[in-house]
C-alpha cells in the first residue's frame, strides 16, 4: 500500500497522500531527538506529514532511555525574530 485515500485534513486536497521517509524533530523532557526515515504519509498539496499510531508509538518509546544505538548531532537552537 502506497496511497492513503483520505483528504488532508489542512487544505482539504482530494491528493492522495504519498508514503515518504521523512526526518523528524521531537523533543522530550528538554531533550531532543531527531528520528531518521521515518515511514510517513506526506499530502502533495500542502505538506503535511501524517505518520501511523504505530509509528508515533515507536518514536515515543525510543525517548523513554538513552539510544544505544544512536550517534550524537550538534545542532544550532535558536528563536526568531
Ligand atoms: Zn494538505
Amino acid at each position: 500500500m502506497s496511497e492513503r485515500s483520505y483528504p488532508c485534513e489542512f487544505c482539504d486536497t482530494d491528493q492522495p497522500q504519498e508514503q515518504k521517509l521523512v526526518t523528524v524533530t521531537r523533543q522530550r523532557q528538554g531533550q531532543w531527538f531527531i528520528f531518521e526515515n521515518v515511514l510517513a504519509w506526506v499530502c502533495p498539496n500542502c505538506g503535511h506529514r501524517y505518520f501511523d499510531a504505530e509509528t508515533l508509538e515507536a518514536m515515543e518509546e525510543r525517548m523513554k532511555a538513552r539510544p544505544e544505538d544512536a550517534r550524537q548531532v550538534e545542532a544550532w537552537a535558536m528563536s526568531l525574530p
